[in-house]
C-alpha cells in the first residue's frame, strides 16, 4: 500500500511544529505516512489541492479554518457550532471537517474543577474555548475590547462584555486568547482590572506559546499557569486519531511532547 499523506495548509506555515509532532509519532507506533506543509495562497483553493496532491488528511491554520469550514461536506459537532476547521479527511471524493481546537483546550487542563471562567479576546480561538467550556458544563463570559465580535457570541446564548463593561468579580479561569502578547509586550487588558481579575483566580491560561506579559504578571502574583503549547499538542493528537481513525492510548502524547522540546 502507498505510503499515506498528511499536510499543514495555512499561510504562514514555516515555523509549524505539527510536521515534526505527527511525523514522531507515525514513526513511534511504526505508521507508514508522511506529514508535511504547505503554505496556501487562497484560501478558496483548499479543496482542490487536498485532492489534487492526493492527501488522506490535512490541519488547517490561520487564516484558513473558515475556508475549511466552507470546503467540507460533513462537519463535527463542534467545527458546526465553532464555525471552524481545523482538522479535514478525504473519504470517497469528500471531505470530513473536525475542530480539535476546543478538546484540545479541555484536554490541556487536564483533571479540573473549574466552575467558572473569564475568555479574554473573541476570535476564532475564543469562540473554540467557549463551546469547549459549554461542553465541559462551564459557562464562560467572553469579554473583548470592542464589540463587533461579541455578536456571534450573544447570538449563542453566551454572556459577554467590553472591557469597559467587566465588573470586578471572581473566575476561576482567566484565558488570554487575545493576541495582546503574541509580538509585542502587551497586556491584554490595563494592569489595574487584570490584577483585580486575578486575585479571585485559580489559573491564568494563555494561548499564546511563549511567556507573555500576562503569564509573567500571573507569576507574580503566583497564580498557577498554563501556556499553549499543551492545547497545540493535544489538538495535534486528536487529529492524529482522526488521520488513523483509531483511538490512541493517552500515554503516545508524551511522543509528541518530546517532539515539541
Ligand atoms: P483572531 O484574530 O481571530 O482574534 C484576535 C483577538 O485578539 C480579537 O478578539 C482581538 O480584539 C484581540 N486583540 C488583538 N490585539 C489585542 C490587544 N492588543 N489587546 C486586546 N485585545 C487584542 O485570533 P485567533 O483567535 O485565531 O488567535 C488568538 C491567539 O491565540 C493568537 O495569539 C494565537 O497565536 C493563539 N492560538 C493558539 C492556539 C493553540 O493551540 N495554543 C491555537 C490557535 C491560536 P478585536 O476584536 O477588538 O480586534
Amino acid at each position: 500500500m502507498n505510503k499515506k499523506l498528511f499536510a499543514l495548509f495555512g499561510n504562514p506555515v514555516s515555523h509549524s511544529k505539527s510536521p515534526l509532532l505527527h511525523n514522531a509519532l507515525y514513526r513511534e507506533l511504526s505508521i507508514d505516512a508522511c506529514y508535511t506543509r504547505y503554505l496556501l495562497e487562497d484560501g478558496r483553493a483548499l479543496r482542490e489541492k487536498l485532492f489534487s496532491l492526493g492527501l488522506c488528511g490535512a490541519n488547517v491554520t490561520v487564516p484558513f479554518k473558515e475556508d475549511a469550514y466552507s470546503a467540507c461536506d460533513e462537519l463535527d459537532m463542534f467545527a458546526k457550532d465553532i464555525g471552524a476547521v481545523n482538522t479535514i479527511v478525504t473519504k470517497n471524493e469528500k471531505l470530513y471537517g473536525y475542530n480539535t481546537d476546543a478538546p484540545g483546550f479541555i484536554a490541556s487542563l487536564g483533571h479540573f474543577s473549574y466552575k467558572s471562567a473569564l475568555i479574554l479576546g473573541a476570535g476564532g480561538t475564543a469562540r473554540a474555548i467557549a463551546f469547549a467550556l459549554r461542553d465541559s458544563g462551564i459557562e464562560p463570559l467572553v469579554a473583548n475590547r470592542s464589540k463587533s465580535r461579541l455578536g456571534f457570541f450573544l447570538e449563542r446564548g453566551f454572556a459577554t462584555a467590553v472591557f469597559d463593561e467587566l465588573k470586578p468579580a471572581e473566575y476561576d479561569i482567566v484565558i488570554n486568547t487575545t493576541s495582546a502578547g503574541l509580538a509585542d509586550e502587551l497586556l491584554p487588558l490595563p494592569m489595574e482590572p487584570l490584577v483585580e481579575l486575578f486575585n479571585g483566580a485559580k489559573l491564568a491560561y494563555d494561548c499564546i506559546y511563549r511567556e507573555t506579559p500576562f503569564l509573567r504578571l500571573a507569576k507574580e502574583m503566583r497564580i498557577d499557569r498554563k501556556g499553549g503549547i499543551d492545547m497545540l499538542i493535544w489538538q495535534a493528537f486528536f487529529a492524529f486519531e482522526i488521520f488513523v481513525d483509531t483511538k490512541i492510548d493517552k500515554k503516545y502524547i508524551e511522543v509528541m511532547k518530546s517532539a515539541a522540546n
